[in-house]
């Protein structure tokens, strides 16, 4: 049996946290609860949660703030945002300041529950792939290579800093070279949703992110490719 999971909750509305605290627990997830910002960052830092669910407009410190005091610490802890439906910017800036995933409200229970699990499970298996020895690099294309042992990607042979979901796209494309993939099968394939709304917008957010780090000019990329009304896909 694994040890069960804990859930931070940050939202000041309290018949919301009220109702996820109910669904968690009642799926079998511990929760903690924070209705303001810096509560939230507090105990994000000192609670050690297994997944932050993370409001964005909180008293005292916004959600996107939490979360990018959270990375600049090196803590990789699952954040998933919440945000109301018509903040389509919200979600972009949200990804960008390294949130794992967004949730858009109102959101039904049984989607994110979903999200969480996924989440959670994605962060758990990534943890455990990573062993302590260190191999050498292994050339993907042209300047780019990848330590699969370390996690560690090379461009020319200095390391570059990637998100845990960024590395996991770029080694999947890469695994499967020249093969196109669609937004959706990225979700279900490197995120792990069995179920796909309208939110494959954060495939090309994630993609767009990687190459601004990857490629030497992101506007024309040589190693993501699109291959245009069909998906991305990894040049070689
Ligand atoms: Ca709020």
């Amino acid at each position: 049996m694994d040890k069960q999971k804990t859930v931070l909750i940050v939202e000041d509305e309290k018949n919301i946290v009220d109702i996820v605290k109910f669904n968690l627990q009642r799926e079998g997830y511990q929760t903690l609860e924070a209705y303001d910002g810096q509560e939230g960052l507090h105990k994000a830092r000192t609670e050690n949660p297994d997944l932050v669910l993370l409001d964005v407009m909180l008293p005292k410190m916004i959600g996107f703030d939490v979360c990018k005091a959270l990375r600049a610490e090196g803590n990789n802890v699952p954040v998933i945002i919440l945000t109301a439906r018509e903040e389509e910017a919200d979600k972009v800036l949200g990804l960008e300041l390294g949130a794992d995933d967004y949730i858009t409200k109102p959101f039904s229970m049984r989607e994110l529950i979903a999200r969480v699990t996924a989440n959670i499970r994605r962060s758990a298996m990534s943890a455990a792939a990573i062993p302590a020895a260190s191999a050498s690099a292994m050339p993907v294309a042209g300047e780019l290579s990848i330590n699969t042992d370390s996690h560690q990607v090379f461009r020319g042979g200095k390391p570059i800093d990637l998100t845990q979901r960024e590395y996991e796209l770029l080694t999947f494309l890469a695994s499967h070279p020249n093969k196109v993939y669609s937004r959706v099968d990225l979700m279900e394939q490197v995120w792990n949703y069995g179920y796909v709304g309208d939110d494959v917008r954060t495939v090309d957010v994630t993609v767009r992110r990687l190459r601004e780090k990857i490629e030497a000019d992101p506007a024309s990329p040589t190693y993501i490719l699109t291959r245009r009304g069909a998906g991305y896909y990894f040049s070689v």
